[in-house]
C-alpha cells in the first residue's frame, strides 16, 4: 500500500546527502569549455588560480566525476540548517481546485534567507582550508552578500562585498545585516577600484549592475595578498554545491515513491535551478524519466528566452574568462526589476547547454504577474516568498491550473529559493499599485549583443 503523503516530507539528519551530484558527468554532450580571454584556448586551472580558490577551480573544470564528497567540516555546517523542508502545498492545491500535486523545496529557512548559503559555506570552507585570509565578492539583491558574510564569520575569514548601488539604497536592512556579520560593504560602482572609477567616469549617475560589481571584486581579489574572489551563481562549481537541493528533494520524494512530472525553478544565473533539477535531469538523460523542466526568468532580463548562445564575459569590464552561455551581452544593463537576484546578463553553461539541446524549457514572466502570484502564495501557504522565487510560483500555479482544465494529476515540484522579508520595498510598490513592467525592446537587446566578444567562436 502506498504510504500516506505528509504535508512535510522529512529527512532525518543522517539522510542528508553526503555527496554533491555533478550532472556534467552524465551528459553525453558536455557544455563547451571555459576559454582564456587572451588566448581563446580552454582555460587551465593555473589560469584561474589568481582569481578563484583551488578546490573550486578543480570542481569547475571537472566534467567526469559524478559524485563529489561534501567535506565533513562543511557537512557539520549544513546540519545546522538542513535538511531544507520539502512541503506539499496542500492549501494551494485546494485553493486552485487542481487535481495536480504541488511540492516545494523551501531554501529560505536559514538566516541569510536563501539557497545561496549552500555554496557560500562551501566556498568559505575551501578558502579557509587553503590558508587564505580573506575573500571578495559582489552582491546584487544582497542575498549572496549576506550568505557569504555568514559563512566567512563562521569559518573566520575577512570579506569585502561590492553591492550594486541601487540595491544598497533599496535594501538598507540587507546592507546592515551584511555589516552585522562583519563584512566590509562597498556600494558599486565605487572609486576604490580602477574598474569602478572607469564606469563612474562614463556614467556618474549609474545605479550599478552585477557585471560592474563583479569587475570591482575581481580586481580587488587579484590585487590583495591571500585573497580570492567568490561568485554566488553562474559557475559550474556553484551549481554543483546547489545540487544538495536536488539530492535532498529526490531523497525525500523517493521515500514516498513520488516522481515529479514537472520541475520549475527561477533562473538568475542558474544555480538554484541547476541544483534542484540535477539528479532528476540525470534520470531524464539516462532515459529513466520524462520529467519536464522549466526555467522562469523576468521579462526584463530574458537571458534564455531572448538571449544568444555565445561566448561572453561574466563582467562588464571584460576581465573574466569566457563562458559559452545564453546571454544578453555583458553590456546589457537590465531595468530596475525588484527581483534583484535575477538581474544578470548570462546563464550557467550547463543549463545553457541543456536548454540549447532541448532538455530544459524556459518562460519569462512580467513583474506584476509575479507579484500577483507571490501575494496569493503568501496568503494561502503562509510563507512570504522572495520576488525571485515568486517567478517559479507563478509558473507552478499556471501549470496547476492547466491540470485543472485537462484533469491531469501531474506532480509539480518547484524551488522556493528564499523569503521576502528584505523585499518590502517591492511589496510596498505592489500594494500601492506603482509597480511597473519594463520589457526591453529589440533595439535594447541589440545594444547588449553588440558587447559580445568579437571572436571566431561566436561566428560559427
Ligand atoms: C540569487 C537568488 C536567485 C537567483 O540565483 P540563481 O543562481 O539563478 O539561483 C533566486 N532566488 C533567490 C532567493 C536568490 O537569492
Amino acid at each position: 500500500m502506498a504510504k500516506k503523503i505528509p504535508t512535510r516530507l522529512y529527512l532525518d539528519e543522517e539522510e542528508i546527502p553526503k555527496y554533491w551530484y555533478n550532472l556534467r558527468a552524465d551528459m553525453q554532450d558536455k557544455p563547451d569549455p571555459i576559454l582564456h580571454p587572451g588566448t581563446l584556448q580552454p582555460a587551465t586551472a593555473t589560469d584561474l588560480e589568481v582569481v578563484f580558490c583551488k578546490e573550486c577551480i578543480k570542481q569547475e573544470l571537472d566534467d567526469t566525476t559524478r559524485l563529489i564528497e561534501i567535506p565533513e567540516g562543511l557537512q557539520e555546517f549544513y546540519r545546522a540548517y538542513r535538511p531544507a523542508p520539502l512541503i506539499r502545498a496542500k492549501f494551494l492545491e485546494k485553493a486552485l481546485d487542481t487535481p495536480a500535486e504541488i511540492y516545494y523545496k523551501h531554501e529560505g529557512t536559514n538566516t541569510s534567507g536563501s539557497h545561496k548559503l549552500n555554496s557560500a559555506a562551501a566556498q568559505a570552507f575551501y578558502a579557509k582550508a587553503e590558508g587564505l585570509s580573506s575573500l571578495t565578492t559582489e552582491t546584487g539583491a544582497g542575498q549572496w552578500g549576506t550568505a557569504m558574510a555568514m559563512a566567512c564569520a563562521f569559518y573566520g575569514l575577512g570579506l569585502t562585498v561590492y553591492m550594486v548601488k541601487v540595491s544598497s539604497e533599496q535594501k538598507p536592512y540587507r546592507k546592515a545585516l551584511i555589516e552585522t556579520y562583519g563584512a566590509n560593504l562597498i556600494p558599486s560602482p565605487s572609486n576604490t577600484t580602477e574598474a569602478g572609477r572607469k564606469i563612474l567616469a562614463l556614467n556618474p549617475n549609474t545605479g550599478g549592475s552585477l557585471g560592474c560589481a563583479i569587475s570591482e571584486a575581481v580586481e580587488t581579489a587579484v590585487k590583495t595578498d591571500k585573497c580570492r574572489y567568490v561568485l554566488g551563481s553562474v559557475l559550474n562549481h556553484v551549481v554543483l554545491h546547489q545540487s544538495i537541493i536536488g539530492q535532498e528533494a529526490k531523497a525525500a520524494l523517493d521515500k514516498y515513491d513520488i516522481k515529479p512530472d514537472i520541475i520549475i525553478g527561477c533562473a538568475g544565473g542558474g544555480s538554484n535551478l541547476g541544483g534542484l533539477i540535477a539528479p532528476f535531469m540525470g534520470d531524464k538523460l539516462a532515459g529513466k524519466s520524462k520529467t519536464q523542466f522549466i526555467a522562469v526568468e523576468p521579462a526584463s532580463c530574458p537571458s534564455f528566452t531572448r538571449g544568444r548562445y555565445a561566448y561572453d564575459f561574466g563582467d562588464t569590464a571584460k576581465t573574466t574568462p569566457l563562458l559559452r552561455m545564453y546571454t544578453l551581452g555583458n553590456g546589457f544593463i537590465p531595468s530596475a526589476n525588484h527581483a534583484g537576484g535575477l538581474r544578470y546578463h548570462g546563464m550557467n553553461p550547463i543549463l545553457s547547454k541543456l536548454y540549447h539541446d532541448g532538455f530544459l524549457e524556459a518562460r519569462s514572466a512580467i513583474q506584476t504577474d509575479v507579484f500577483d502570484a507571490a501575494v496569493r502564495f503568501a496568503k494561502i501557504e503562509g510563507i512570504l516568498p522572495a520576488p525571485e522565487s515568486s517567478h517559479a510560483i507563478k509558473v507552478a500555479i499556471d501549470e496547476a491550473l492547466a491540470c485543472k482544465r485537462t484533469g491531469e494529476k501531474k506532480r509539480i515540484l518547484f524551488g522556493l529559493t528564499g523569503t521576502g522579508y528584505f523585499d518590502m520595498t517591492a511589496y510596498m510598490a505592489y500594494n500601492a499599485k506603482t509597480m511597473s513592467d519594463v520589457i526591453p525592446s529589440d533595439a535594447d537587446l541589440e545594444q547588449g549583443f553588440s558587447s559580445l566578444p568579437d571572436i571566431p567562436q561566436n561566428k560559427q
